[in-house]
């Protein structure tokens, strides 16, 4: 008789907080007769960073215990027990590694300093475990464009014609078995006052009054998709301000991966079957290559995506003025529009496309602040933030990354283009600080 030895998988969850169409768990129910998973609130993700902002402000830390507390659910519903501890996983995985002798170690492959730091410091503890990682956050994988990291062209439009001829996006993952196991789990997700934060309530004018969860996202995309039909005019109301759904709202899901694009990818494919295919049922794939492409442009730059010069290597001169910082943040400025958007940034962690490419544009090109101040509390606020698409856009605006043409928004033609009536700046400039 061969001697077969039963295998124990554990997935250490990070930004891939889904069930549906996720190759960690389900490559790990298919090689593993008892599967685990553990998820780590890092203690490290809710500290003040060098530029004097918490890395993740409340907005965030919500939405991130309710996806959470939705992933558990989904887990349990299939006998996978998820562990959640507020820990770094450099203490939290070697000791389960102990505990439930595991053979097999599942992530979501990243390759952004901290993350890389992290992974390192887990991986040189648990040395004779076998780990398999994915790129499991693209629309198009890394192996099915025609282009390697390093020749990932300079241009959008290069890349997007490229990987629509060439290249095509994969089927979603399905699992349709539940483990015949019974672990049992006696770890607590923790609450938002033990991240540090006070319980609050979303503002009434919220952009985004919804809640974190695999659940939210695919409730989000039916309403959008099927029942509004709103998908189908998508590209006539993508730029605007006020309410929740002149834009899809997925950023929020698809940065901590409660859903994922190719699931967006394929519901747009549906509908345009079954309803009607027009340039706006494209326009949301147009945009999800977007997402991609700040991936694979910090793929290819690595680190230079936080240096003040960028991918460009430019030597501007930038400024650092306390007072002009927080004039901005505070919605102080000379300018209404800014105000408005920053006022709404800081009362619900959201704020539109439109509103932080003008925000950012004028944070460096009229304040000619470092971006990268402006860039660090975006990444405190933002419910929606991705390492990736923020640096990658905050790069464009500020003329040190992808845009060709280096251009500075006009702030009042802006404002009186896209909120003429002044329906936007009514809304937030009315609303008194905290
Ligand atoms: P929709 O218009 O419905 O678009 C659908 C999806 O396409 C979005 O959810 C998003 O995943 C993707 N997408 C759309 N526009 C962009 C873009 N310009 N770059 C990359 N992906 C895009 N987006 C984030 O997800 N996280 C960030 O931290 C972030 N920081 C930004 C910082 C600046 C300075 C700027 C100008 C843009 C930033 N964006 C960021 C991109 C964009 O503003 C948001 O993705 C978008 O507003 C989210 O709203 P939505 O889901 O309704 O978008």
């Amino acid at each position: 008789m061969p001697n077969i030895k039963s295998k124990t998988g554990l997935i250490w969850f990070k930004n891939n907080l889904r069930v549906k169409d996720n190759a960690c768990l389900y490559n790990a129910i298919k090689k593993n007769d008892t599967v685990i998973a553990v998820y780590c609130f890092d203690p490290r993700d809710y500290a003040t960073t060098p530029f004097g902002f918490k890395k993740t402000e409340k907005f965030r830390a919500q939405f991130l215990v309710e996806t959470i507390a939705s992933l558990k659910t989904k887990l349990n519903a299939i006998h996978i027990p998820l562990f959640v501890y507020l820990e770094k996983p450099e203490t939290v995985i070697p000791q389960i590694k102990k505990t439930y002798k595991v053979d097999n170690l599942y992530l979501q492959k990243e390759w952004t300093q901290e993350e890389t730091e992290v992974y390192k410091k887990v991986c040189e503890q648990i040395k004779d475990v076998q780990i398999s990682s994915y790129y499991d956050q693209f629309l198009y994988h890394p192996e099915d464009i025609s282009f390697d990291f390093q020749s990932i062209p300079k241009i959008f439009t290069e890349f997007r014609k490229n990987i629509e001829k060439f290249s095509s996006v994969r089927q979603s993952l399905t699992i349709d078995t539940e483990l015949n196991q019974k672990i049992e789990n006696k770890t607590k997700i923790p609450t938002l006052e033990d991240l540090g934060f006070k319980s609050f309530t979303s503002h009434k004018n919220s952009a985004f009054p919804f809640k974190g969860g695999e659940d939210e996202a695919l409730n989000r995309l039916n309403y959008y998709f099927f029942e509004s039909k709103k998908l189908g005019f998508y590209k006539k109301t993508r730029n605007g301000l006020v309410g929740t759904d002149f834009s899809s709202k997925f950023s929020p899901w698809l940065a901590n991966g409660s859903i994922s694009p190719k699931t967006i990818y394929w519901n747009i494919k549906s509908f345009e079957k079954n309803h009607i295919k027009n340039e706006s049922t494209y326009w949301l794939i147009f945009e999800l290559i977007w997402r991609d492409y700040f991936k694979y442009i910090s793929l290819k730059h690595g680190n230079n995506i936080f240096k003040i010069g960028g991918i460009l290597n430019k030597s501007y001169e930038w400024k650092s003025s306390n007072s002009l910082i927080t004039k901005w943040i505070e919605g102080k400025t000379t300018e209404p529009f800014v105000n408005a958007n920053m006022i709404e940034l800081k009362k619900t962690g959201w704020m539109s496309n439109r509103g932080r490419q003008n925000v950012a544009s004028y944070f460096a090109k009229n304040l000619k602040l470092d971006w990268r101040i402006g860039a660090s509390y975006f990444e405190s606020m933002l419910i929606d933030y991705d390492v990736h698409s923020n640096y990658g856009n905050w790069m464009y605006v500020s003329g040190v990354g992808n845009d060709p043409r280096d251009r500075t928004f006009n702030i009042k033609l802006q404002a009186e283009r896209y909120d003429s009536n002044g329906k936007f700046q009514n809304l937030w400039l009315q609303e008194t600080l905290f």
